[in-house]
């Protein structure tokens, strides 16, 4: 790489980093405000997701496993249909997005909704670790917030300036090409795994208000971090924990974060 390559090259990297953090979503009550770095075309993302989500729904349902259950889509259908007025509180735009939500019949501990809005939930994380309905609530709540705050992008964003970053200091000759492995295992290690767990702070927070706003009762996102716990003790890591640490630290701060959210569950009309 020549020095004109390298100062456009740096050049690059600096206007991203000053003109590309912003927040993705509204403060909320619970006050979740970090700027993000997002590089990465939104457009290009919600496309795959869109054309991911349909090739997941068309391979379940050659096997006949998509939505088999009928008691258990409608009472993931009804949820979803609960939380997507307050997603507003932190994005304006979400109400239009194009929220799906299905049931693959398997016997996985699994959840997950992928950028744009498309639910997926696994009968397996409802029947084993037998979900109120305020857990099923608290489980789609986070995956939702994760989706509102874009942290996949995120992540691919904060990738693409590592690789670019690592690669132009073993051009510029700052680092022989022989560490850039071990450069990159630490970095991962230090930057990507401690994201990771902001982003789950994140994700627990505007959750449990997306819930509450629902008129679930937000304690179901305690209860389920206990089951999630106790499902952990047993043989074979759930595919949920592997990137959801189920911890006790995790649920003492779920349970802090509860009198900020409890109002708003209480002024739900019950029914
Ligand atoms: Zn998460």
């Amino acid at each position: 790489m020549s020095k004109t390559q390298q100062s456009v090259c740096l050049g690059l990297i600096l206007s991203c980093l000053l003109f590309a953090c912003a927040s993705t979503t509204e403060q909320g009550a619970v006050g979740v405000d970090r700027r993000q770095m997002l590089l990465v075309p939104n457009e290009q993302i919600i496309r795959a997701s869109l054309a991911g989500y349909d090739q997941t729904k068309r391979e379940a349902s050659d096997k006949g496993v998509l939505d088999k259950n009928p008691d258990q889509v409608r009472r993931v259908q009804e949820i979803l249909r609960r939380l997507i007025p307050p997603t507003t509180i932190f994005r304006s735009e979400a109400k239009d997005w194009p929220w799906e939500a299905h049931v693959i019949s398997s016997p996985e501990l699994n959840a997950y909704c992928m950028p744009g809005g498309k639910i997926i939930f696994y009968s397996g994380i409802i029947e084993k670790l037998a979900l109120t309905d305020d857990e099923i609530a608290a489980i789609m709540g986070h995956e939702i917030a994760h989706a509102l705050r874009e942290h996949g992008r995120e992540r691919m964003s904060e990738e693409l300036i590592k690789q670019i970053g690592l690669q132009l200091l073993v051009e510029t000759g700052t680092m022989d090409a022989k560490y850039m492995s071990a450069a990159n295992l630490v970095t991962t290690l230090s930057v990507t795994l401690r994201h990771g767990r902001r982003q789950e702070s994140e994700a627990d927070e505007i959750g449990l208000e997306l819930a509450a706003r629902a008129g679930y009762n937000p304690r179901g996102a305690v209860s389920l971090w206990k089951k999630m716990g106790q499902a952990s003790g047993g043989s074979g890591m759930p595919e949920f924990l592997s990137t959801h640490p189920a911890s006790d630290r995790r649920s003492a701060e779920l349970e802090e974060l509860l009198p900020k959210v409890m109002p708003f569950y209480k002024g739900q009309p019950r029914n």
